[in-house]
């Protein structure tokens, strides 16, 4: 990795007047309004506009500096970006909230409402997303001269709206109002090509004549990193019909069709998938992962010829990075560009793929692998059919070569040769990737034994592992000002952009006045949650109670369902003895569920079911409460992390790849009850497993019992606290004498039980008994919780950017 010194920028401020100035001119001339009827939303705008301004001089510099140093360009492909709200991460990182908070004092306007005006730019179902956009921060903060490609949805993740306690799914509008932050580049246009045949032209070339053609717009966002020095892009595309197409259809004079053409390819960018860790097998998601792919790729090649004149050398001086299998058809498409337009061999074509391209997996979970019936290949992507084709043809010589066997080879190739029916992603970019990276050393580790087990012996130093990290601005700085205020109080600002600096806490853990003033932050963190849950679910908390918290995308692999029943035996525990010294606790619950995925709606609705029962009952009163938080999203989580004492990360043991929600509660003092699974692993080693509260089977115990099908019904036949639980689920004690509602959550645990809640329970309860304990001392508590926010440091994705750029990328750093 070379190290590039920084040059100051060579332009001179562009912007002279003063920030309040700009937003009054915003407020005037963008938005076409004066002070006094300007509403909140107005406001807004104004400020979000003046602070785009300043990012552009940065943003104009970076540009200038990566072309004239030629550094390497890092593209980071993914189908999510969950950024949320960028006003607030924008005026801090350009150092520019205190400007703003006093402007808008002065102008008697709440600022905080303001901040809030703008809707999340929810682009994303979840981890996935929400790494893509820590990874955005993070690289204009370490100085990669990275640009981030995704998808221009017009409609995020549904808006999730309840009804009697079931999920119901509304559409997200987040441009209805447009979008401050976006610049539209009309100018920026390519062409992406669907359907039709291959043939053979009269020099013998081979030509693809598609039969449906798309264009992809461009929408730049500007990422500003800590303090603005350095500026990236994140480029969006929008969907719309090809001009030539669209104009024949105008000129035989049928409007009609053609606008429902026009309608027709806009549906490629319309919505965002909204499954999580689950496959999608529709042929317009397969046309999306196409479409941005295809558009990002001739890009970034455009963009190349700019500085350099031969593709030869593309990735030394290119690293692209494949955020999951969505974008793993850039393998064949680039081949494709290579071969088909500038006349490269097949062998030369794949060779530079292989240079350039990288692919992060996020999990192993069979359903969520992706695969396409090749007859769809056949229909919509002929050309990159045969493609594949070739690229199977290469890696079986490659691998006969070695000396491996016809069915070791087969398992490994994009399409078996005698299951014929299904293109695999995983194959296709593993195969077609320079380097493949996990996400925490445990998944890494689990990816070598099981899904790419072949591939790794054949390609020994192709896996590499990059643990997940999250951006400390928004996750502390912004999110727990307070805290933030309390640690550069104690140790200075630069912990911002060097986040192994909150070790200094570490000495402090034992120190009383400062375990108080540290558990004052987190109380007045919980009175927030608290006033913030009153408002959303009319339930009223008591915040010295131990708020407890899960929150994430719903799953059967997450184990809400082992939360909750939990918090049912908790429920019998305290009925049976009401005036027994129980340690009061409110049990939080946010999540989505994909529409589809009946069993978590179920899992939601008996969530509410037991909060109804709970809440309501004289004789619990604060001892217990359960809520369940609708519509869980970034902004959400920001208010929600810094309240938590207690962070749920109890996934059944080598599922959970990474997560990243649980780096974000111990970073702000959360204890965290998990399994060892994904990076709780590699958290518990660096803030002390005394720290940690780890309980229940670790992975190869789960893998053991799921690969002998062990029978739950043979474990509950020991456990009469669960068995009570179950009869009350089958009795209608929380469904209002519904005796059917649970029918198949009873079934499951009863019968099949493959994500282990049965055989894990009574460890958990355990491990909640014992931490209620800890609870009570809370000087211990105090202590453990500094040791947590002390310790977490590595896990700042700045951490992880520079782990990429040195271990795969091998991209150099502008500072
Ligand atoms: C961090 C985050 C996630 C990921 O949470 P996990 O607990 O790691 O699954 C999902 N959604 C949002 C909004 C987040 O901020």
């Amino acid at each position: 990795m070379k190290a590039v010194s920084h040059t100051l920028a060579d332009t001179q401020d562009l912007i002279t007047e003063s920030f309040g100035d700009s937003i009054l001119r915003h407020l005037i001339y963008s938005v076409g309004k004066d002070i006094s009827h300007a509403v909140t939303r107005d406001w807004c705008v104004a400020v979000s506009l003046a602070v785009r301004d300043r990012m552009v001089e940065g943003w104009i510099d970076t540009t200038r500096e990566i072309y004239k140093r030629k550094q390497k360009r890092v593209y980071y492909l993914s189908m999510e970006f969950m950024i949320g709200r960028l006003l607030e991460d924008s005026l801090t990182n350009l150092g520019l909230a205190d400007e703003a908070r006093a402007f808008f004092e002065a102008k008697g306007v709440n600022f905080h409402d303001v901040l809030h005006a703008e809707q999340d730019a929810a682009l994303g179902n979840g981890g996935l997303g929400r790494l893509a956009a820590c990874f955005m921060d993070s690289m204009a903060t370490v100085g990669v001269a990275g640009m981030g490609y995704g998808i221009r949805y017009q409609h995020g993740i549904f808006r999730q709206n309840m009804e009697d306690g079931w999920q119901m799914e509304e559409p997200e509008d987040w441009l209805v109002e447009g979008n401050a932050w976006e610049f539209r580049r009309p100018e920026v246009v390519y062409d992406i090509d669907f359907g039709g045949s291959v043939v053979t032209d009269e020099n013998g070339k081979t030509v693809w004549k598609p039969t449906e053609q798309l264009q992809a717009l461009a929408f730049d966002l500007p990422i500003a990193g800590w303090e603005g020095k350095h500026v990236n892009t994140l480029r969006l595309w929008s969907a719309r019909q090809s001009e030539s197409m669209n104009l024949k259809k105008f000129n035989d004079g049928d409007f009609i069709a053609a606008a429902r053409q026009q309608i027709l390819a806009e549906t490629v960018s319309k919505v965002l998938y909204p499954g999580d860790h689950t496959e999608q097998g529709r042929e317009l998601r397969l046309k999306q992962e196409v479409f941005f792919t295809s558009a990002s790729l001739q890009d970034l090649i455009r963009r190349f010829f700019t500085n350099y004149e031969s593709l030869d050398n593309l990735g030394d001086h290119v690293a692209v990075q494949l955020n999951d299998t969505h974008p793993a058809i850039a393998v064949p498409e680039l081949i494709r560009i290579l071969m088909d337009k500038y006349d490269y061999s097949f062998d030369a074509a794949l060779k530079i793929a292989r240079e350039t391209l990288h692919y992060t997996n996020h999990t192993l979970l069979p359903e969520a692998l992706e695969k396409w019936p090749k007859g769809l290949f056949e229909r919509i992507l002929p050309r990159h059919l045969q493609i594949i084709n070739m690229i199977d043809g290469a890696f079986y010589q490659e691998a006969m070569a070695k000396g491996l066997e016809h069915h070791i080879i087969a398992g490994m190739q994009v399409i078996h040769p005698h299951q014929q029916d299904w293109v695999r992603m995983g194959n296709l970019a593993f195969i077609g990737a320079r380097k493949v990276n996990g996400v925490s050393a445990l998944h890494s580790e689990l990816m070598k034994e099981t899904v790419f087990h072949d591939l790794n012996i054949m390609y020994p130093d192709k896996i590499v592992n990059q643990t997940n990290g999250v951006t400390p601005r928004r996750w502390v700085l912004e999110c727990n000002p307070h805290l933030s205020d309390l640690i550069t109080e104690n140790i200075g600002n630069e912990w911002i952009a060097d986040l192994e600096q909150l070790e200094k806490l570490a000495p402090l853990a034992t120190d009383k006045a400062f375990q108080k003033k540290y558990m004052d932050v987190k109380l007045a963190n919980k009175k927030r949650l608290a006033d913030y849950l009153l408002e959303r679910t009319g339930v009223s908390v008591n915040p010295a109670a131990m708020f407890d918290i899960q929150i994430k995308r719903i799953h059967e692999y997450k184990r809400q369902l082992m939360n909750i029943l939990e918090a049912i035996a908790l429920y019998n525990a305290i009925k049976d003895n009401p005036k027994g010294d129980w340690q009061p606790r409110v049990k939080i619950f946010a999540g989505k569920a994909a529409p589809s995925y009946f069993l978590a709606k179920l899992i939601i609705k008996l969530i509410t079911d037991v909060q109804n029962v709970v809440n309501n009952d004289p004789e619990i009163g604060d001892k217990l409460k359960v809520i369940f938080l609708p519509n869980y999203n970034v902004s959400a989580a920001e208010i929600l992390i810094p309240g938590a004492d207690l962070s749920e990360q109890i996934s059944t043991a080598g599922f959970e790849a990474s997560g990243t929600g649980n780096m974000k509660f111990a970073l702000n003092g959360a204890l965290t009850i998990g399994t060892l699974d994904g990076a709780n692993v590699e958290m518990a080693e660096h803030v002390g497993h005394e720290n940690f509260f780890i309980f229940g089977m670790e992975a190869h115990e789960v893998a053991e019992r799921q690969h002998r099908r062990a029978r739950p019904s043979e474990i509950i036949k020991d456990l009469p606290r669960f068995q009570q639980i179950l009869a009350q689920l089958e009795d209608g004690t929380f469904s209002d004498g519904d005796t059917d509602r649970y029918k198949d959550i009873l079934d499951n645990l009863k019968h099949h039980d493959y994500f282990q809640v049965v055989p894990d329970f009574e460890a958990y309860w355990d491990m909640q008994r014992h931490i209620d304990g800890v609870f009570a001392d809370k000087s211990k508590w105090a202590e453990m919780a500094i040791l947590n926010t002390a310790k977490m440091g590595w896990f700042s994705s700045d951490r992880t950017i520079r782990g990429y750029a040195k271990d795969i990328w091998d991209a150099d750093l502008a500072f």
